[in-house]
Formats: structure tokens, C-alpha cells, sequence
């Protein structure tokens, strides 16, 4: 037998088990080393922090999964790959050896950049952390409790608006230079805006959070803003343990793969989602993981059965959908932008479904 190692539960592997679950591969052992038992869907995790959705619901039992698909589950986190020995290290010490590797570990939060965020401030990843500290936070917060976002992409946002509906705290929803929602189209941002306004929360920009000290968020200019907690939204990292693969990454750190997401010289490594780095560089988000997976599951086969991989094209524009944590949404895709309630009941069934293929009712 020959072996297929899995290393990471993220979007694009959940997609390889389940089809491997469908087509099992004769000859091959398939084994997945995860770090997480339960895998988070980043999409619905601000519907779980708004109070929509329950934790179990934005969650996939990667023990349930693998097992339905008859892959062994492992839980350790890799340390590092040998390339040339085919081997990855776990933190456990143990080797563990394959014939066929794919990468789908994520990315981590990005706090090296302003001192203070990686001991001070809470980050969103790992999920599995920073679900117990907000159920906490949730319980215990006070009216007028000051809360800082540090961050206002996406996720950023969806995390501030569901605060402030859920709590009736003081939120400031800190943007900084980049200001509000980067790279999406000048009205969403204008709609969103509205939107934090009506529920008080407090939109800062024009000014970088340049330090993080416990209950502070400081600036260049002008002073700091009190804040217990501080969470933290701002960017995404390449995990550290990666500079122990040998493989070649790009300059932020990830994972070089082609078009076929082979690790850069190595055909018999892959790697998608955030870990990876593809063409020019991809946004560090859900949907291209999730694009990704089916593509990664047929290739993953094509090189265990000796035949070509096939290209991953990515779209040049995707919808993207941004919860206001009320029953409403905004989206936005080809420069037009939508809002209302049924632009949440399509993030909401876009979502749902997405989640029964892997939670075992249509798996
Ligand atoms: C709160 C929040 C909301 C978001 N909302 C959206 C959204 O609405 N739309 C969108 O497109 N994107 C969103 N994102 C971004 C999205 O979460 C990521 O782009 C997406 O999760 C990347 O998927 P992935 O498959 O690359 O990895 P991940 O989903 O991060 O999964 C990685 C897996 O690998 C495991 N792992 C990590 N390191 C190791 C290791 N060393 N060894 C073993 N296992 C390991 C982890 O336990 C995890 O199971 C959001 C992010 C956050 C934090």
C-alpha cells in the first residue's frame, strides 16, 4: 500500500475526504494530521458570534468525516516536511512517512507586525481557541463594556457588527490606513459604514494601531483607545513551522504551488487554501480554498493513478458576501453591490449547504 497523507482539515481537504469517501483509491492509505478535531467554517463564524447559528453548526467533525470516508484521522500538528525523505514531522516527535502529500493548513493571524497584539490582543485563529474565550466574553460583558476590533476587512467587520448587536458594548471597529473593507467597491463600503453607524459602533481610520498593551490599543498620533478585549482581524500570516519544509514560499512565506497546486519542484507535494501561494498571490480567504478542494481531490488521484494533473483556474471576481448579523446582508460581485434580506437568505443557504455535505447529511 501506498500513502496519501492529508495534513490539515481546512475547506479544500474536507472536499478530498469526501470524494475520497465516494471513490475510495485502490492501493493507497489514506491518512489525515490534524491539528483541530473540529474544522471551522470561517463563513459562518460571525453568524455563531451574532447568535444565528449554534457553535456545532459552524463546525465539521473531522473524526465523524474521516471515518465515513475511510481515512485514518491523526491529532498532531506538523512541525515540518523532508521533502527528499518524504516525511513529516509531528510535534510529538514522531515521523510520520508518505508516497503523496498535500497541504491545506491555513494561515495564522498576523501579529508580529505591531508589538504587544500577540500577548494582549485575541486573535480569530485558532478557531477552537477563540470560541470559548468570545462564549466568555459573551457571558460576562457589561453595558458600555469598551471592545476593540483591530482590523476591518471582512472578517473584521462581520466580528464587529454581531458584537454589537449581540452585547449593548462600546465597539470601535479600528481600520486603520487601509481603511474600511479594502479592495471592495467604493458603495458596499459606504453601505457597511452606514450600517456600523446605526449600530453604534465606532469606525476609526486614517491611523495604524501601532502597539497593543493590555486594555490599550495605542496609535502613531493620537494617543489610544481603552478596550478590554482587543481582538484581533488584522491580516494573515504564513505559519512559522513552514520555514521547516525545505519548500519554496514566497515573500510573505506561503507555500509556492503551479497552476496544477504542486508545490513549486515537487510533484509529489500539494498544497491548497491560505497556505498556498498561487500565480500572483491570492486573497487569503474561504472561497478560494473551497474553489480549490474539488480541483485538489481530482489531481490528488490523477498523480496516486500516474496521470497529469489538471489546472486550477480561479475566477477573476467572486461574490462576496458579508453578514450585518441582523437577517440582512450585503454582497457584492462584478462591481455591483446588493443588500437586504435576501441576500442574507442566499449567504445563509450558500452556506447551510456547503456545511450538509461534510456534517454527514448529504455525505
Ligand atoms: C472569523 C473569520 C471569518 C471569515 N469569514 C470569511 C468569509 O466569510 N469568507 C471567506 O472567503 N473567508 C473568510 N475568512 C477567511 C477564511 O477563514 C480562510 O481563508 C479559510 O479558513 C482558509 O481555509 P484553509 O482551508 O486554507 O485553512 P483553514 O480553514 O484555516 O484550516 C486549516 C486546518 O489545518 C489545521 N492545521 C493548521 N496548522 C496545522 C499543523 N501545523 N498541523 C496539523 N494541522 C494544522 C487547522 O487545525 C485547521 O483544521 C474568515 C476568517 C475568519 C478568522
Amino acid at each position: 500500500m501506498r500513502h496519501l497523507l492529508l495534513l490539515g482539515g481546512g475547506h479544500a481537504h474536507v472536499e478530498v475526504l469526501r470524494q475520497l469517501g465516494a471513490a475510495p483509491l485502490p492501493g493507497w492509505q489514506v491518512t489525515l494530521l490534524t491539528r483541530e478535531v473540529m474544522s471551522p467554517y470561517s463563513g459562518m463564524l460571525p453568524g455563531v458570534l451574532a447568535g444565528l447559528y449554534r457553535p456545532e453548526q459552524a463546525l465539521i467533525d473531522l473524526p465523524a468525516l474521516a471515518a465515513r470516508c475511510g481515512v485514518a484521522l491523526l491529532v498532531d500538528r506538523a512541525t515540518g516536511v523532508d521533502p527528499v525523505a518524504r516525511r513529516v514531522r509531528r510535534a510529538d516527535g514522531n515521523d510520520l512517512p508518505w508516497d503523496l502529500l498535500s497541504i491545506d493548513t491555513g494561515a495564522t493571524p498576523d501579529t508580529s507586525r505591531v508589538p504587544g497584539a500577540a500577548e494582549h490582543a485575541l486573535p480569530l485563529k485558532p478557531i477552537d481557541a477563540l470560541l470559548p474565550r468570545m462564549a466568555d466574553i459573551i457571558a460576562g460583558a457589561r453595558p458600555g463594556q469598551p471592545i476593540a476590533v483591530v482590523g476591518a476587512g471582512a472578517a473584521g467587520t462581520e466580528i464587529a457588527l454581531a458584537l454589537a448587536l449581540r452585547l449593548r458594548a462600546a465597539v470601535t471597529l479600528v481600520a486603520g490606513r487601509s481603511g474600511l473593507l479594502p479592495g471592495f467597491p467604493a458603495r458596499m463600503r459606504r453601505l457597511v459604514a452606514r450600517a456600523l453607524a446605526q449600530r453604534g459602533v465606532a469606525l476609526r481610520e486614517g491611523q495604524d494601531a501601532v502597539r497593543i498593551s493590555q486594555g490599550q490599543v495605542h496609535f502613531a498620533e493620537a494617543g489610544s483607545l481603552a478596550a478590554d478585549p482587543v481582538i484581533w482581524a488584522a491580516g494573515a500570516a504564513a505559519a512559522p513551522w513552514l520555514t521547516e519544509t525545505g519548500l519554496h514560499r514566497d515573500a510573505r512565506g506561503f507555500l509556492r504551488v503551479d497552476d496544477c497546486l504542486r508545490a513549486a519542484g515537487h510533484p509529489d507535494i500539494f498544497a491548497a487554501g491560505d497556505v498556498a501561494s498561487f500565480g500572483q498571490g491570492l486573497p487569503k480567504a474561504g472561497v478560494f480554498a473551497v474553489r480549490q478542494g474539488p480541483v485538489l481531490a481530482g489531481n490528488l488521484r490523477a498523480v496516486a493513478e500516474g496521470r497529469a494533473p489538471a489546472l486550477f483556474r480561479p475566477q477573476g471576481d467572486y461574490l462576496r458576501l458579508l453578514s450585518l448579523g441582523d437577517g440582512k446582508a450585503i454582497g457584492t460581485r462584478n462591481g455591483f453591490t446588493v443588500r437586504g434580506r435576501w441576500v442574507w437568505w442566499l449567504k445563509d443557504t450558500i452556506d447551510r449547504r456547503f456545511m450538509a455535505r461534510y456534517q454527514g447529511a448529504a455525505a
